[in-house]
């Protein structure tokens, strides 16, 4: 390959909002590292913070959702677009070798899921993955995750998988692991730390809306539950932290 750092590889939509983008460089991420992009737009000042999905011998893999201006610019790149690309940034996931361990992404969470499923199977690992979604139509990465493990489905409304939520999921399939993984919204968050904090061994990666994506603004920060003066950064400290960390609102 003869890319430019930043230049967009391929980007193409996997849903009808939902787009997956080859970006050639950052091969250095580890699995649950994010990049912030500008858009190139000049009344955009922020650049958009997006989980690495993938880490290739040339290139990173991102999925974006398109929610906004930012995502829309996104969607509009061609192949040999070049991208001012930040990163990559965060501390991600950490490994473990040969455990039983279980990922869970609910919605636009789930992308980093898979460098991470990826690793953790070269690691000697059991990967069960538990995929939430509102329905059928946003489940995404399924057969990619079902390259590294068993990959189960919960639907809020019962259209694919088993009506329910993650936490239902892992009972009701009696999904047994020692360490968790899990990436989405903080309310799924909350839950499974509540669940699981000082039963099992975990680490949850928050997609806060962030600004400088380098620690020094403090526009995204997380309450700890332990130091009531503390801050965590979660583009700095995070996005990834452990179980029994985070103060919830
Ligand atoms: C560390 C990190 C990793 C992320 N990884 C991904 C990813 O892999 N794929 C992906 O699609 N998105 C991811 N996001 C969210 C993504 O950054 C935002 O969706 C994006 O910045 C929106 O930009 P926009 O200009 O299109 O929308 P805006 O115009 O900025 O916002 C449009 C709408 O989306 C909401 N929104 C914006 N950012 C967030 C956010 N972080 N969380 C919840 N709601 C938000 C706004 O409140 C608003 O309602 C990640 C965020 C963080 C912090």
């Amino acid at each position: 390959m003869n890319y430019k750092i930043g230049e967009v590889i391929r980007n193409n939509p996997i849903l009808f909002d939902t787009y997956e983008m080859e970006i050639a460089g950052f091969t250095n991420a580890t699995q649950g590292q994010f990049v912030n992009i500008s858009t190139g737009d000049k009344s955009m000042l922020l650049r958009r913070p997006i989980s690495i999905s993938e880490v290739k011998d040339e290139s990173i893999v991102i999925i974006y959702k398109v929610v906004g201006k930012g995502t829309e610019i996104l969607a509009s790149k061609k192949p040999g677009d070049v991208l001012d690309v930040l990163g990559p940034l965060g501390n991600g996931f950490p490994l473990v070798k040969n455990r039983k361990c279980v990922l869970v992404g609910g919605g636009i969470g789930v992308p980093p899921l898979v460098e991470t499923a990826k690793k953790l199977k070269e690691n000697g690992c059991e990967v069960n993955v538990v995929i939430g979604a509102r329905n059928k139509e946003l489940v995404i990465l399924e057969d990619k995750l079902k390259e590294y493990g068993k990959v189960y489905v919960a639907t809020d409304d019962g259209s694919y998988g088993m009506k329910g939520n993650v936490i239902d999921c892992i009972e009701q399939n009696q999904i047994d692991f020692d360490v968790l993984y899990a990436c989405g919204p903080n309310i799924m968050l909350k839950f499974l730390d509540k669940k699981y904090y000082g039963v099992k061994e975990g680490y949850l990666s928050f997609e806060q809306r962030m600004a400088c994506g380098v620690g020094i603004c403090y526009g995204c920060i997380l309450k700890p539950k332990e130091n009531r003066e503390a801050f965590l950064r979660v583009c700095k400290d995070g996005p990834v932290f452990e179980l029994g960390v985070v103060k919830y609102e």
